[in-house]
């Protein structure tokens, strides 16, 4: 049998409500989250490491890096086959992104949290829980980079998202779709996803702000960064890649303080691309330095670049981790 180690984080997975009309809490340990899922002594032998119990909204990128040296020390051992890992669903996608850019294993690696708390009635977590314990034990699920298992699905760390505030269905990978599902019967993977590049700081740099552009945007918020001065700036440009005049000038008085801006899109796929020459244009900013973070989103773009700023400082070598 397959040896799989389970490292629980907290997330809605790990939460009950503490009374009756009161919202959920973190309540339930890591041995508690096994043993409500019998049927997972018949898929793997499991061992539990309790990280931490917190909402994924507590959880830190620097906490994520900790978590991703975690997951290769345990994978690095003989006795351990595959790695899955439970957590909030609120900033899965970005701890799942990050394992991806720094986990080095090609052993499985799996993350799944839950939309509904253990006390709820048809809570989903013990379902995601067995889903994600099967495909950390499946064959075919090495090499893979981290994946995202939720709700029978599996997706890629690159092209996954979080699109619902409640549905249990909350993860989808616009325009591309799960890359396997996991039947009752086994585990089927569709396509391989992308190969990261990776990166692994020692430390990464946490003061990488993201800015969202909105029709009309001044360039309030850019100049209090260039002020600050920040480590890096995500901006989630309008289409592919675009951004209000005033926005323009923003991003060039962040840029002229030396500070890396990743231009990303704040639609939910496709890449940035130069398509346009008017002012304002993804073209029209080029001749300031900006890094085109490709097709991966804004929250994304914003944890690469705190890895690649903790690693270095000059820009043409970040943007070779963004191509
Ligand atoms: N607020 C929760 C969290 O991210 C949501 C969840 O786990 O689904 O921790």
């Amino acid at each position: 049998m397959k040896k799989v180690v389970v490292i629980t984080t907290g997330g809605t997975i790990a939460m009950k409500s503490g009374q009756e009309g009161q919202g959920l809490v973190p309540a339930v340990g890591g041995g508690e989250l096994l043993a409500a899922v019998p049927a997972l002594s018949d898929v793997a032998d499991l061992k539990v490491l309790e990280f931490a119990n917190l909402p994924s909204g507590h959880i830190t990128p620097a906490m994520m890096l900790e978590l991703a040296c975690l997951v290769d020390r345990q994978a690095s051992r003989s006795d351990v086959d595959g790695i899955v890992i439970t957590h909030g669903t609120d900033t899965l996608e970005e701890t799942v992104y990050l394992l991806d850019l720094v986990v080095r294993t090609e052993k499985p690696v799996c993350i799944t949290g839950a939309m509904r708390g253990a006390s709820e009635p048809g809570g989903d977590g013990p379902a995601n829980l067995l889903a994600a314990v099967r495909t950390a034990a499946d064959d075919y699920a090495g090499g893979r980079g981290a994946l995202l298992v939720f709700n029978d699905e599996i997706h890629a760390a690159a092209e996954v998202t979080k699109t619902h505030t409640t549905s249990c269905a909350a993860f989808a990978s616009p325009g591309w779709g799960p890359i396997g599902h996991v039947y009752f019967d086994r585990v089927l993977f569709k396509r391989q996803p992308e190969k990261a590049v990776k990166l692994r700081p020692g430390k990464l740099v946490e003061d990488v702000y993201l800015l969202k552009v909105v029709a009309g945007m001044d360039d309030f918020l850019f100049r209090c960064l260039a002020d600050k001065p920040a480590g890096g700036l995500v901006v989630e440009a309008l289409g592919c890649g675009n951004v209000t005049p005033l926005v323009k000038t923003g991003i060039e008085k962040v840029r002229a303080c030396g500070i890396p801006v990743v231009l990303a899109s704040r639609t939910h796929a496709g890449r940035v691309v130069e398509a346009y020459s008017y002012p304002g244009s993804a073209k029209s900013m080029q001749g300031s330095g900006l890094i085109f973070a490709d097709d991966i989103t804004g929250p994304k773009a914003r944890i690469k670049l705190m890895l690649a700023l903790g690693l270095t400082n000059d820009v043409e070598e970040i943007a070779k981790f963004f191509k």
